[in-house]
């Protein structure tokens, strides 16, 4: 039996992984769990129905509210903010944490399970993003394996099982191309919130799903696949494939290319990252048949129209203190788009001009990271005020 905390158990990547616990009865248990302000009800249920030995929420008053909500009495403990969320992520009773918290909020409850060895299903991008010079070294040294959630990392690590890294010579990223793939500059800029959240093939939370509609999602990924994988930034291509049926590809140096196919269903890298390194049975839900399939298209993305993901892919190779500000101005951002305070063009326009103020600090360590975290919401928080 797998002992297993989900970090962000309410979102889109924690509800998927519940369905896929709840068909592996035998196999998985939910031991521990967090989530933020938002769906406390769903929380309360969630609490009833897996009796976690531990759960964590924001702050006090989202403590008093998830008791009131919690009708039965429970035994599970009720932890409180940042504590409360290391605390579960590191709980003696847990042997994987499921990292499905949304933005740099996941840097510390990572950390916190790698110091205890346990093995992270790694479905938050932004803290290897934020903070990956740090975390790899942590995990070598405390042996806790990271498995990739996000579906193109998973992708990656089916092909390379971990064994091919010698012979590698390129990395293949697809991406979708999100909402705007076909549309003009000019159309872009003007997007309203309820356009970039129309994605074509995915649904996910609203962040990402805005990252998706300016590719700084796949900015992100090009900086998650170099730390997962050990690889240089140059060697990693991007390629737009909006059926979002190959998963991602590797390329070795006889010139073969492995890719992972698969429907966009992401129970499906959830389920691999949860029974990894066993295969289990995927039975609950349609998979690929590829009689079925047809126009499998592919095509070079456009820095121009998308110029988040040419700022992500400027500063992939930087250990530095470079990508957590991009991160985490783009985290500020995107929340003020969302809440339509400002347009879409002013995401791409905002995080150049953070990026331009850093100075940035090589070999970060955690707490040139944290410093450079509070810098950039300060930073991008200011130069939003100036243009609203
Ligand atoms: P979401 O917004 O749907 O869910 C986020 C979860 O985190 C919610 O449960 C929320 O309550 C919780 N949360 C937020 N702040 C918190 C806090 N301070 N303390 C505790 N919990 C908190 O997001 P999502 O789409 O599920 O994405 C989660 C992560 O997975 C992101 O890093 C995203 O990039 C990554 N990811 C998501 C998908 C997807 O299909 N949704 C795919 C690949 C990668
Ligand atoms: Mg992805």
């Amino acid at each position: 039996m797998k002992k297993i905390a989900i970090i962000g158990s309410t979102g889109s990547i924690g509800r998927q992984a519940l369905e896929v616990i709840s068909v592996h009865p035998d196999k998985l248990k939910v031991t521990a769990l967090a989530a933020g302000k938002n769906n406390l009800d769903e929380f309360a249920q969630q609490i009833h129905k897996y009796s976690p030995v531990a759960v964590s929420v924001p702050d006090s008053q989202s403590a008093i509210e998830l008791k009131t909500l919690l009708k039965n009495p429970v035994k599970t403990e009720i932890l409180i903010g940042e504590e409360g969320l290391v605390a579960v992520a590191a709980h003696d009773d847990v042997d994987l944490v499921l990292t499905a918290i949304v933005g740099f909020a996941g840097v510390k409850p990572t950390i916190a399970a790698i110091n205890k060895g346990k093995t992270i299903a790694l479905a938050n991008k932004e803290t290897l993003v934020a903070a990956g010079g740090v975390i790899m070294p942590l995990a070598k040294e405390k042996g806790a394996k990271i498995i990739p959630v996000d579906s193109e990392h998973s992708a990656i690590h089916q092909c390379l099982n971990n064994d091919r890294m010698d012979s590698l010579r390129n990395i293949w990223l697809t991406a979708s191309g999100g909402p705007f793939r076909t549309w003009t500059k000019d159309q872009i800029d003007k997007a309203t919130v309820k356009d970039a959240l129309q994605h074509p093939n995915w649904s996910m939370g609203k962040k990402i799903t805005v990252d998706s509609a300016t590719l700084m999602n796949k900015g992100l990924e090009i900086i998650e696949a170099r730390w997962l994988f050990d690889c240089s930034a140059q060697n990693i291509k991007v390629v737009i494939h909006p059926q979002s049926i190959l998963h991602s590809a590797v390329e070795f140096c006889d010139g073969s290319i492995i890719g992972q196919l698969g429907l966009p269903d992401m129970r499906l890298p959830i389920h691999y990252a949860l029974f990894y390194p066993q295969r289990v049975d995927f039975v609950d839900g349609p998979v690929l048949d590829l009689c079925k399939l047809s126009d499998l298209t592919f095509e070079s993305p456009d820095y121009i129209r998308f110029p988040c993901l040419k700022l992500a892919h400027d500063i992939a190779a930087e250990n530095s203190t470079l990508p957590c500000v991009l991160n985490s101005a783009n985290e500020i951002i995107v929340g003020a788009f969302l809440d339509s305070k400002v347009s879409f063009s002013a995401i791409p326009d905002s995080l150049k001009r953070v990026l331009s103020k850093h100075r940035p600090i090589t070999k970060p360590d955690l707490e040139d990271i944290l410093e450079a975290d509070r810098w950039a919401r300060q930073e991008a928080t200011a130069i939003l005020k100036a243009i609203v």
